[in-house]
């Protein structure tokens, strides 16, 4: 029996599922996943040997490719100071600054070591400064897993969440208002009802849970709009599109100041970093000034902090988004072309180092459409690069990502393999 099944059948014995993250499991492509032992630049290797392209990059951090020798060396001298204080240490002031540097909407940010931390604060933080309780959140869209955000569209249009996940109690979601995303006129109506009781909206501007999908300009403009109006909170998750769609985010791209903005993924460059940050008035609400309480025993770890920053320095050298965006552009444009000459119904898009993947004729722009993308094409397709070398998210809900170093060779090598993928989808499936 090959290596990583014999690992994937002994992982299930003593952790669930084999996996510490649901989506690792393969669960809906099937088969067993890589047990990856190392990895090196644009390459991820299994522990038989086997070298893939990697598309997945850690599910984003890994934005200057694996084992950059600028950041291990970082982390290597973080790791010889020692590994955790529990006091304060100046890297976190470093990290601060740097951010603050690049994102004109950061006053004062707080660092935590999970994206669902960030997100479960934020929203804590925003009931807390406004002293309101409901809030409103998107079909689609991904803030981690805290209770009042594992929530998914009841029936009707305009209704209350549900809890997505057994063990929430529908009365945490209760407040929770989940919308129709890019739907503007949803958002107004839903304002118009009881705007004077919602503390918050939370939105990814670039929604990269439900594959890739961006906002409307028109969205956009519409939520900073209307929560203004009402004194409600605009909370933007930028934990997967921050520093990965463009240095900025993805407010620098629709032109939005946010109120508080989550980061996370690239912040931490592999090690376990995120954040919330936003307007010093709001942020001062937090413990120990405020009445927000918020801590972490590991929060701002010294090693972690090290390592992000160093990513977050790298990141800024010229030209680096120019060549990230061309390097999406020129995966998408070479796959697109090699399925419109097999004849198989593919789309693609992306937004700087991003890119988003569809077994469908056009890019959906919503989450029903994302619903409606060819899952067995796609699964075929995917074990086909798999085994040609290639490193694909193992579903059809996610983006992908590409590092700095993912060069033109690599790219070419991808779409090679791609070939064999997309032929193989038209003879089975047509
Ligand atoms: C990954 C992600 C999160 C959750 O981050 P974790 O570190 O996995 O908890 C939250 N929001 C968005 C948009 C994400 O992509």
């Amino acid at each position: 029996m090959e290596l990583n099944e014999e690992l994937f059948d002994r992982a299930q014995k003593s952790i669930p599922g084999g996996v510490n993250s649901p989506v690792r499991a393969f669960r809906s492509v099937g088969g067993a996943p890589r047990f990856i032992d190392h990895a090196h630049g644009p390459y991820i290797y299994d522990i038989t040997g086997k070298c893939y392209i990697d598309y997945i990059g850690s599910w984003g951090p890994m934005i200057l490719g694996h084992n950059n020798p600028t950041v291990i060396k970082a982390v290597h001298e973080a790791v010889d100071k020692g590994l955790s204080f529990g006091t304060p240490t100046k890297g976190e002031i470093l990290i601060a600054e740097e951010i603050k540097k690049i994102m004109p909407s950061i006053e004062q940010i707080r660092f935590v070591s999970s994206g669902t931390e960030a997100g479960m604060s934020a929203i804590r933080l925003a009931r807390g400064y406004t002293g309101r309780n409901k809030i409103i959140k998107f079909e689609g869209c991904y803030h981690g897993h805290s209770d009042a955000l594992l929530v998914k569209a009841g029936s009707g249009l305009l209704t209350f969440g549900t809890p997505s996940s057994s063990g929430v109690p529908a009365d945490t979601t209760a407040d929770t208002i989940v919308l129709e995303y890019n739907n503007p006129q949803l958002l107004i109506d839903v304002f118009k009802k009881q705007g004077s009781e919602i503390a918050c909206v939370i939105v990814e501007a670039l929604a990269g849970n439900m594959n890739l999908i961006p906002a409307t300009t028109e969205f956009m403009k519409t939520l900073r709009e209307i929560t203004e109006q009402y004194g409600a909170l605009l909370i933007v998750d930028e934990v997967m599109t921050g520093f990965r769609c463009a240095l900025q985010g993805a407010q620098s791209l629709y032109g939005i100041t946010p109120d508080i903005t989550m980061f996370g993924k690239v912040i931490g460059g592999g090690m376990p970093v995120a954040a919330f940050g936003g307007r010093k008035e709001i942020m001062q609400c937090i413990a120990p000034l405020g009445s927000v309480y918020q801590a972490g025993t590991l929060s701002g770890n010294p090693v972690a902090v090290a390592c992000g920053l160093t990513t977050l320095k790298l990141i800024q050298e010229p030209g680096f988004y120019e060549r990230l965006g061309e390097t999406s552009k020129q995966l998408i444009t070479g796959l697109c072309n090699v399925a419109k000459e097999v004849g198989v119904d593919f789309s693609a898009q992306s937004v700087g180092g991003m890119f988003g993947i569809y077994f469908r004729d056009r890019c959906p722009t919503s989450f029903k459409e994302v619903m409606e993308c060819d899952a067995q094409r796609f699964t075929t397709f995917f074990h086909s690069m798999l085994e040609n070398g290639v490193y694909l998210a193992p579903s059809i809900y996610e983006a992908g990502f590409v590092s700095i170093t993912h060069d033109s060779d690599v790219i070419e090598k991808t779409i090679e393999a791609s070939y064999k993928a997309f032929a193989q989808v038209k003879s089975i499936h047509s």
